[in-house]
């Protein structure tokens, strides 16, 4: 059996010492000493100068940063993406409006925002779909011109830059998963990146239930902590991420060397800069998805239609409009399995497959 995805695991060894020390200290939650040593090794790590937050998941990440940057009303964003992208905009009272997306990329596509903003337009919610960036420049452009503030839900992106800078660098917040299917996890864990220091303010009152203090609040909070135990987690894997993103890029490039030919792949837009996270490959027709899909889940092989549905089919978006690329692209994508401990032999047996 292949499966899609399958968390890295660190040797046992070494999560066990860090273990071992939670249980000297019998500190388990509420800033311990690992999450704060995660919270200065992550950035360091990721060469990111700004503000980090470590948080509990990253559906938790997008709902603080709506909440710190104040968006109310409408926000516009990608019908290509994990339904969470969606659902926390609708979460936190505020109603997605759907723009488009760009077919090589599957990112939103920038020159369709200014259609979409209105005078209730607060923000733009964008996925950096697959690791791979959207149009930072363009967006940010659009942003200044109406006022408008940015989060990158950045799920995706661990180790990406773009242009030599880290990808979390880019808009007003960006936000991160470290859920255990991710490239980097903590088993479940999440994080918000900001170069503001009022909004990194905000959002470390925000994820303490508002804390200033035992007995002071700032305002209102929510409980978006971690705790030590998937710390330590993410200390031990850290340890191993350069190899585990050496690998990926290996293992990426062999499936675009053999499949480039037969099916349409990702277009990167910095390849330098990519971490590699998922391949997706586009078929020509929803048919045929479906008849290699059988047959690869005949072999055992487990692949996914990673994005599918198109967000804007949700039954509680109330949108009405059709959103043509995000719509087809959905239904013709499927990811392959991707992960640190896919051998060459089985890449080479789903390559084989999808070309059979
Ligand atoms: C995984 C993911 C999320 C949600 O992260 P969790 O840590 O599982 O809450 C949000 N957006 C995208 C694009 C994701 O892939």
């Amino acid at each position: 059996m292949i499966p899609v995805t399958k968390p890295f695991l660190p040797p046992k060894q070494e999560l066990y010492a860090l273990l071992d020390e939670v249980y000297e200290r019998n500190w388990l939650t509420n800033s311990g000493p690992l999450v704060n040593l995660l919270e200065s090794e992550i950035p360091k790590f990721l060469n990111y100068k700004g503000h980090f937050s470590y948080v509990n998941n990253g559906t938790i990440a997008i709902q603080i940063a709506i909440k710190a940057l104040e968006l109310t009303g409408e926000i516009i964003t990608t019908p290509f993406s994990y339904v969470a992208t969606t659902s926390s905009i609708v979460w936190e009272g505020c109603k997605p409006v759907f723009v488009d997306i760009e077919k090589g990329s599957c990112n939103i596509n920038p020159k369709k925002i200014e259609a979409a903003i209105t005078p209730q337009t607060t923000g733009v919610l964008a996925t950096h779909v697959y690791g791979n960036p959207c149009d930072v420049e363009a967006i940010e452009v659009i942003a200044k011109k109406h006022n408008l503030k940015v989060i990158y839900d950045a799920a995706h992106c661990f180790g990406t830059t773009y242009k030599g800078k880290s990808i979390f660098e880019y808009g007003d917040i960006s936000t991160t998963s470290f859920h255990a299917t991710k490239l980097f996890h903590t088993v479940e864990g999440g994080a918000l990146f900001t170069n503001n220091k009022d909004v990194a303010h905000k959002i470390n009152y925000m994820r303490n239930f508002g804390h200033n203090g035992q007995e002071d609040f700032w305002g209102i909070g929510i409980n978006g902590k971690n705790s030590e135990f998937h710390a330590a987690m993410g200390i031990a894997n850290l340890k191993h991420m350069s190899s585990v993103l050496e690998k990926r890029k290996e293992q990426w490039l062999m499936y675009r060397e053999h499949l480039s030919q037969d099916f349409k792949v990702l277009e990167l837009i910095d390849e330098p800069g990519f971490n590699f996270a998922y391949f997706p490959i586009y078929f020509k027709t929803e048919e045929d998805l479906l008849e290699k899909k059988k047959l690869l889940d005949d072999n055992h092989i487990y692949c996914r239609r990673y994005f599918f549905p198109s967000l804007n089919t949700l039954n509680y978006t109330e949108s009405e409009n059709v959103f043509e690329v995000s719509e087809q692209q959905s239904k013709l994508v499927l990811t392959l399995p991707l992960f640190d401990k896919l051998s060459k032999e089985n890449q080479l047996l789903i390559i084989k497959n999808l070309l059979s």
